[in-house]
Parts: C-alpha cells; sequence; structure tokens
C-alpha cells in the first residue's frame, strides 16, 4: 500500500512534468465508486481547459491544484498507481479514469483492486476542511519530538496502532510504523502512556528518518505477489523488520518475529524490542 514515500514520490515525479499543463478532456470512468463526491462529467466541466499550478501531498493524499481553484485529491488505497503516458498508449488493464493534457500526455488511474478514490474540491477551503476531519499532523513536514509527545501524553492505547490511525499523525502505515519502531527499539504493542520521554523522541526521530530514507530511495514496491507495475522503488531492498519473519535482525541477529494486531502483520525484533520499559 502506499504511504507517505510513495506519494511523496510521485508528488516529486509528477510535479516538473505536469505543472503548468492544461487539461484537454477527462474520460475512462468505468467505476464511479471511485469517485465518492464527483463525477466524470463533473470533472469535465470543472477541468477542461484548466492549467495545472501545484502537485502536492497531505498523509497519503496526492492533491492536484488547478488555476481556477480546483483541486484534485487522489487516494491510491491498496494498489492504485497515477500514471503519465502517452497519450496513444493502449489503456492498461484496469484504468478507471483517464486525464488528458495538452501535449498529447495522459495522467491515468490504474487500480486492480479498485479501492483508490479521486476527489474533486472546488477551492483550497473545501480541500482544507476534508483533510483537517481526516488528518493529523503530518509525519513528514509537522511532525517533530515535541508535538509527538504531546499528541501521546495520556493517551491509551497501542503505540502502533495510534501510528496507524491518520487522525492521530498522517501518512505513516504498516510498513513504515514497524521500519521506525525497530529503529527506535520499541515493541509495537507498547501502551503510548508507558513510553518514557526518551523512548517517545527516540520515536519521532526513527519516524522521520524511516520516511527521508524511504523518500531517498524512491519509496517501497513490496508485494507479496511480486508483480508491482510502473517504475519500482528501491526501499524493499534495505527493510530491517517488515516482512522479514525469520530472517536474522540487521543490528543484533536475533530472527525477526511477525505477531497480528488488529488483523494486520507486525514485525519486530524480539531480543531489542521488548514489551516492558527497559
Ligand atoms: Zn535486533
Amino acid at each position: 500500500m502506499p504511504e507517505l514515500p510513495e506519494v511523496e514520490t510521485t508528488a516529486r515525479t509528477l510535479r516538473p512534468r505536469i505543472t503548468g499543463r492544461r487539461v484537454t478532456g477527462v474520460r475512462g470512468v468505468d467505476w464511479p465508486r471511485m469517485l465518492p463526491n464527483t463525477s466524470e462529467a463533473d470533472m469535465q466541466a470543472a477541468l477542461c481547459g484548466h492549467t495545472v499550478t501545484e502537485v502536492d501531498r497531505r498523509g497519503k493524499y496526492l492533491l492536484i491544484g488547478f488555476d481556477d481553484e480546483q483541486w484534485v485529491m487522489v487516494h491510491r488505497k491498496m494498489s492504485g498507481n497515477l500514471l503519465l503516458v502517452p497519450g496513444e498508449m493502449p489503456l492498461e488493464a484496469h484504468t478507471h479514469l483517464v486525464v488528458a493534457l495538452e501535449g498529447g500526455e495522459d495522467l491515468r488511474l490504474v487500480d486492480a483492486r479498485k479501492f483508490g478514490r479521486v476527489y474533486l474540491f472546488h477551492g483550497r477551503d473545501q480541500l482544507d476542511e476534508f483533510l483537517a476531519e481526516r488528518l493529523g499532523p503530518d509525519s513528514l513536514l509537522e511532525l517533530d519530538e515535541k508535538l509527538l509527545a504531546a499528541k501521546l501524553h495520556k493517551r491509551k492505547g497501542r503505540i502502533k496502532t495510534l501510528l496507524l490511525d491518520q487522525a492521530f499523525v498522517a501518512g505513516v502505515g504498516n510498513l513504515y510504523a514497524d521500519e521506525a519502531l525497530w529503529e527506535a527499539r520499541l515493541h509495537p504493542l507498547r501502551s503510548a502512556e508507558s513510553l518514557s520521554t526518551r523512548e517517545v523522541y527516540r520515536l519521532a526521530r526513527a519516524i522521520k528518518a524511516v520516511l527521508v530514507m524511504g523518500i531517498e530511495r524512491r519509496g517501497t514496491s513490496f508485494s507479496t505477489y511480486r508483480d508491482s507495475d510502473g517504475v519500482p522503488g528501491e526501499n524493499q531492498e534495505f527493510l530491517n523488520a517488515y516482512g522479514r519473519e525469520g530472517q536474522p535482525c540487521p543490528r543484533c541477529g536475533a530472527l525477526i518475529r511477525r505477531i497480528v494486531i488488529g488483523q494486520r502483520s507486525a514485525f519486530f525484533c524480539p531480543k531489542e524490542q521488548k514489551l516492558r520499559s527497559q
């Protein structure tokens, strides 16, 4: 699932290539549920003839701003990919939206599992309101040691579960949560209130570090079925905990363990990430 580094990589790739370009058409919607607050006709009316002015990101959402103050927001969820391809290229399977750009290229949403969603907002205020209701501070741009400490203060609940809650902090998903907890030597089931200030600070630095490394490596193309499409990232070659059950911890050699928390896997080093505070 694309998390913050994958969405940031997409934004950085698209920004220089689509900013300043005009939309010439919107088509190809074969799955109306992927447009929760708009339709192909609405998007066509709002965007056609208008120019991309900004490409941005908040949490796991990709944001595209236009010169008429409209904003398109894409959440790729499990398997969505946003591809910029020559317009004459045949549509690949599972293409659910095509935004044609001046100059002959298409921005296409390809999503085999159909969980991806595209929203249209009329004005930045409407977009900001939507985001404010759903997202906590951005884990790359806003989260720091003091803010994380303040947010965790007197919070009940498991630390990993909190990290995955986008309203708590935005952008971290299952993979980067495991990597950050490994980096900070914290067991995923530690309760938030049991963390010392030193541990919280360590965690804040670890979150930032794994996200920055993930972006430098252009994201993680991790798939159990090894069928990722588009240009893959490289971060999957450098994972320390996630997906490495039974393999040695790169720091201490103990075998990485997997447990299930809320129906999702959590990978950790049993020797260094203890359930009890050290
Ligand atoms: Zn270890």
